[in-house]
């Protein structure tokens, strides 16, 4: 993304557009080999219950540790994966892997994997699903996928009819950065989504008292209540954002304050510690 630096350095703005095109051409053929090198992995972020704060799911999100590159933020090579239509076999890997290492965690933890829209376009979409449940033995109703309102951008019935294959399963499916995106309500009708995902740029407003965004929380909430969704908020980084949101009667919260993204294994100890010693608040600690 250019960013204007307010520098009047209006001479090396060219170059710099050019430089990233040149960096994304970079990226894109690193990125062809990142499968195969074993420069991918997941990080987990958990999701914990408003009122008792105890962890109800965990996030997968995809980091890319690129031998040439360095560690590249999804926001950078995701949208390349999906361009390239790499995001499909990345995705596949991202499915499977997120099964396999939900298995490892209490029953009642659920794990949610992001599912682009490159992806749903495939028409063997669901059985990517069915192949990952049956490789792993994750049960279906621990898996959820989060979608954008992109996927209503292109033809809607195609990536509907996988998605509710996957709820056939038992699978639920989530509405992820809700209100970004070319928002209609209408789409709420198309799909029995689970769970409302507020976006951190509602949360930050209304903590920065902006009454369009709290207002904007307050219908959400009431909407999903009466759909029978839930809600999760998105990026609730203090104790006053937490208080605010579980005011405002979202069920989940998602943000450092309660944990940034982990690799696995810390998430796992997360369960290994003994009950008594567990903090209800998960202690925050830099994001691989
Ligand atoms: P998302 O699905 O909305 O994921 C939430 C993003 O918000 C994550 O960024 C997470 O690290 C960040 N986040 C969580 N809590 C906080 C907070 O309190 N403050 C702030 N500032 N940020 C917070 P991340 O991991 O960089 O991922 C960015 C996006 O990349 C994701 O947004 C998702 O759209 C995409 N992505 C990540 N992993 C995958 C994947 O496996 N497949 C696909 N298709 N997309 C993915
Ligand atoms: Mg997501
Ligand atoms: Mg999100
Ligand atoms: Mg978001």
């Amino acid at each position: 993304r250019a960013k204007d630096d307010g520098g009047g350095e209006h001479r090396h703005y060219e170059p710099a557009l050019h430089a990233n095109a040149e960096e994304r051409r970079q990226l894109e053929f690193a990125l062809r080999r990142a499968l195969e090198n074993r420069e991918l992995e997941l990080n987990y972020q958990p999701v914990v219950n408003a009122t008792t704060e105890e962890v109800v799911s965990f996030e997968a999100l995809v980091r890319w540790n690129s031998a040439q590159h360095g560690s590249v933020s999804p926001g950078k090579f995701v949208p390349i994966a999906e361009d390239t239509r790499l995001i499909v076999p990345i995705g596949t890997w991202v499915m499977e892997q997120a099964c396999r290492e939900a298995t490892r965690w209490p029953e009642h933890v659920r794990v949610a994997v992001n599912v682009s829209p490159e992806q749903l376009f495939e028409p063997d979409f669901a059985a990517t699903v069915v192949n990952a449940l049956s490789a792993s033995g994750l049960e279906a109703r621990r898996l959820e996928l989060e979608v954008t309102e992109s996927i209503f951008l292109r033809d809607a019935s195609v990536a509907r009819s996988s998605l509710e294959q996957c709820m056939a399963l038992g699978c639920t499916v989530a509405l992820d950065d809700f209100g970004t995106g070319y928002s209609s309500l209408g789409y709420l009708r198309k799909l029995r989504f689970s769970t409302i995902k507020v976006d951190r740029s509602f949360v930050q407003g209304a903590a920065q008292d902006s009454k369009e965004s709290l207002a904007i929380i307050r219908a959400v909430v009431a909407m999903a209540d009466s759909l029978e969704m839930t809600t999760t908020a998105e990026g609730v980084e203090s104790v006053e954002e937490a208080d605010l949101i579980r005011r405002l009667g979202c069920t989940k919260i998602q943000g450092y304050y309660f944990g940034r993204p982990m690799r696995a294994e810390e998430a796992l100890q997360l369960f290994r510690r003994r009950h008594s010693d567990m903090p209800s608040r998960i202690s925050a600690r830099p994001a691989a």
